[in-house]
């Protein structure tokens, strides 16, 4: 039975009030390491909802698309502040939604106002080209202009993260918003929006709808007011987007992976497994850009899977509120039956499970999504584990006889999003970064992990083969490119 206690309602906001779906219906968000725990309730939006919030979006484009570069800026700045000064609250709120350790829920908010702040300073430095004119009385320029409305659905994996890295480039270049949320983790994004709102964003700026992907994905998304969609979340759902959205809409999907860690012979075997551990079972394995794969030298293997199990056995799992623990539950019950069947799967394949990969149910755990973190050895390329995203703490090890054979296998996937190489050696550490087929490289680094002025995307089916997010480079997504010709009049002096 669900804990009831006090439960808060929270709206939807469109054209700057909150307001209630026009569906009278709601929905929980549940806490993942207690699922009988109600968060908080939600807005189950219908397409009215949707269509409301565009509308609105498209009204307030007129003027915020005229509003000077440096008072949008000065919003992104106020909304810094206001996150700011509720990081332990957001943080605990965040962990009750996604099940992630407060440690790493705490790192997520402060990186989410350091990027309203990065993106304040950057927005004012848009710029455009002068061109040399063959046509002394005509000056050629370009300059960048806003889109438009941009749609913006994001995951639960970094509830907060991702969606102000793609809200905060969009307002401050001059477009605006309508933001739909992941089901599993509204809370968190009311939080952003609600900041954004505090600090100052005209009505229908940012317009915030909740519900259900099948209810509110497709009006979202195939409305000709919209143009430009970003959307982080599976490959599978990417692939139904891009089918839908219109032949005018731009595109951003940042999608899967099957990130590899490469271990060549030479690597300090003890460091190598902490940045497996790093990557593949921090944030319960719940990252894009987590290790999946770990490929290692033949002659190293059986001392770097000792390693890693001595280091893994020495994990504390639990609930993220927990003072110690360093892997959360699952985000949600689809999360643990996915985990626990490519467990099975890897089994059946012949893959030996070396460690973990239980579902944990006594105590503490009894009504939470715990999964121990499993580790297989004796993976093949050719198996399904070593191919497909499993999205949870799993890690693969395989083998390879060379560092050339360890690309071949890194590249023997459809993904492409992050790859990272543990050795001193760097002649085969540049062979590594030319030949890996992967957007980010790591050289002795977890798979894990970007910088916010960095640009970040994959190749292959990771992403859409566009733009990228993050850094400067995010921009250009929200803008489109003027190119203007300047003549003068005839002068009669
Ligand atoms: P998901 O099921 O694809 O959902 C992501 C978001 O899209 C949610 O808001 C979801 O709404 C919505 N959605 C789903 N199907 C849709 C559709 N057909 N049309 C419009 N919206 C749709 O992904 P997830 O389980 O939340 O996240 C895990 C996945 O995200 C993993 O594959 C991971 O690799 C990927 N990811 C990628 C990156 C990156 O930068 N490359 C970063 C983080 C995560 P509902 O919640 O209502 O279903």
């Amino acid at each position: 039975m669900a804990v009831e206690m006090a439960v808060q309602t929270f709206k939807n906001l469109i054209n700057g009030e909150w307001v209630e779906s026009v569906s009278n219906e709601t929905f929980d968000s549940r806490n993942p390491a207690l699922s009988t725990e109600v968060v908080a309730r939600f807005q189950a939006s219908i397409e009215e909802d949707v269509l409301q919030a565009i509308e609105a979006a498209q009204q307030a484009f007129l003027s915020w698309r005229a509003v000077p570069p440096s008072k949008r800026a000065a919003i992104l700045y106020k909304a810094a502040d206001l996150l700011e000064a509720g990081v332990e609250q957001y943080a605990a709120e965040l962990t009750s939604e996604e099940g992630k350790t407060l440690a790493s829920s705490r790192m997520e908010v402060k990186r989410s106002v350091q990027t309203l702040r990065y993106y304040a300073s950057e927005g004012l430095n848009v710029s455009g080209v002068t061109l040399p004119s063959d046509d002394p009385t005509v000056f050629v320029y370009t300059k960048k202009e806003p889109l438009g409305v941009v749609a913006v659905i994001t995951p639960w994996n970094f509830p907060i993260s991702i969606p102000v890295r793609k809200i905060a480039p969009a307002l401050v270049t001059g477009n605006t918003v309508v933001f739909k949320p992941a089901l599993d983790t509204p809370l968190i994004a009311y939080r952003l929006v609600e900041a954004l709102h505090n600090g100052g964003l005209p009505a229908g700026v940012i317009n915030f709808v909740t519900g259900s992907a099948s209810k509110i994905g497709k009006p979202l998304i195939t409305h000709p007011a919209v143009k430009a969609v970003t959307f982080t979340g599976s490959t599978a759902a990417g692939e139904q987007i891009s089918q839908s959205v219109r032949l005018s809409t731009r595109v951003q999907l940042e999608l899967g992976g099957k990130n590899p860690l490469i271990v060549l012979e030479d690597a300090d075997l003890e460091q190598a497994a902490e940045l497996a551990i790093k990557g593949g079972f921090e944030l319960t394995g719940q990252a894009c850009t987590g290790t999946s794969r770990v490929i290692v030298m033949d002659e190293v293997h059986d001392r770097f899977v000792d390693a890693l199990i001595e280091k893994t056995k020495a994990l504390k799992v639990g609930s993220g509120l927990s003072e110690g623990v360093e892997i959360g539950p699952l985000a949600n019950e689809s999360q643990l039956t996915n985990v626990l069947s490519y467990i099975k799967l890897g089994i059946a394949e012949g893959a030996k499970l070396v460690f973990g990969g239980e579902r944990l149910l006594e105590g503490d755990y009894a009504n939470g999504y715990y999964v121990s973190p499993a580790i297989f050895t004796e993976v093949r390329p050719g198996m399904r584990i070593a191919r497909e995203e499993i999205f949870g703490p799993v890690i693969s090890v395989i083998r390879a006889g060379g560092c050339q054979e360890a690309v071949e296998i890194a590249n023997d996937v459809d993904f492409g999003l992050s790859a990272a190489i543990c050795t001193a050696d760097a002649n085969r550490v540049q062979y590594f970064i030319d030949h890996i087929q992967s957007g980010v490289v790591k050289v002795n680094r977890p798979t894990t992990g970007n910088a916010l002025n960095a640009p970040f995307g994959g190749v292959k089916m990771s992403s859409t083969a566009t733009y990228r997010e993050s850094g400067r480079a995010a921009l250009d997504f929200y803008l489109q490119e003027k190119t203007v010709y300047y003549g003068t009049q005839k002068i009669n002096a």
